[in-house]
């Protein structure tokens, strides 16, 4: 096997196992997140039954995008900081948008998807859990605003729940169940309970298996899978 085939089977094996684990169990699905990969990367994923990826940059998502797309059913996803000036062609080459963090960016999301007719289109809204100045993202509170506002005046939008990049996993306080699951993830889940269908975007190489353990239904997944960026 190769080194990819043998990572991704690892990988989803240890998706597997930690869903299993988490209470309720869960539906968990693998985002690839392929940024700075050559498309020949993606494709290789895509051979061995890998269908969503997740890019950050607008410009390098269109490129992978014409590169590939006689695989038709091979969806990017996109999770970087979103442009205004971007957003038309995020939407063309992309499934789905899950850093959405402004009502002013949903507005033009919800334009850009009815004029080129994807509607309704899937969004999670970014959350900065921790409050990170650094970081994009919507405060709890920010993000049932702005679900308030999608759900009453956004039909062209389908809100899917919620994202979260938290801090490293040595910066958060656990929780007191034993099993090595930060609080800020269970909140997360809690908040995304709240939020549209209630999907939660969390976890990705370095703690997917705590995040799975708090709940969450879609992990992130880089270096785990191609190895370190360059
Ligand atoms: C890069 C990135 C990831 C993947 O991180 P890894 O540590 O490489 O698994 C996940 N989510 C977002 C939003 C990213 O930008």
């Amino acid at each position: 096997m190769s080194d990819l085939a043998t990572r991704y089977r690892d990988l989803l094996a240890a998706i597997a196992a930690a869903a299993q684990a988490a209470k309720p169990p869960r539906t968990v699905r693998l985002l690839a997140v392929s940024k700075s990969q050559p498309a020949a990367a993606l494709r290789g994923l895509y051979a061995l039954g890998q269908r969503q990826f997740g890019e950050n940059y607008a410009q390098e998502m269109l490129l992978k995008a014409a590169e590939l797309s006689d695989l038709t059913d091979l969806e990017l996803v996109f999770i970087g900081r979103i442009q205004s000036n971007k957003i038309a062609a995020i939407v063309r080459v992309a499934a789905a948008v899950q850093s959405l963090a402004s009502e002013r960016h949903a507005r033009l999301l919800a334009a850009a998807v009815a004029s080129v007719g994807k509607t309704p289109y899937p969004v999670h809204l970014l959350i900065n859990a921790a409050g990170e100045a650094s970081k994009d993202g919507l405060s709890g509170e920010a993000a049932q605003g702005l679900a308030r506002t999608i759900a009453a005046e956004l039909p062209e939008l389908r809100l899917r729940g919620v994202m979260a990049i938290p801090p490293p996993l040595s910066q958060l306080q656990l929780g007191d169940d034993g099993r090595g699951v930060p609080r800020l993830f269970r909140q997360l889940r809690l908040l995304a309970d709240s939020i549209g269908e209630g999907d939660l975007s969390l976890g990705m190489s370095a703690d997917l298996q705590p995040a799975i353990l708090a709940g969450s239904n879609c992990v992130r997944v880089g270096t785990a899978l191609f190895g370190e960026r360059r």
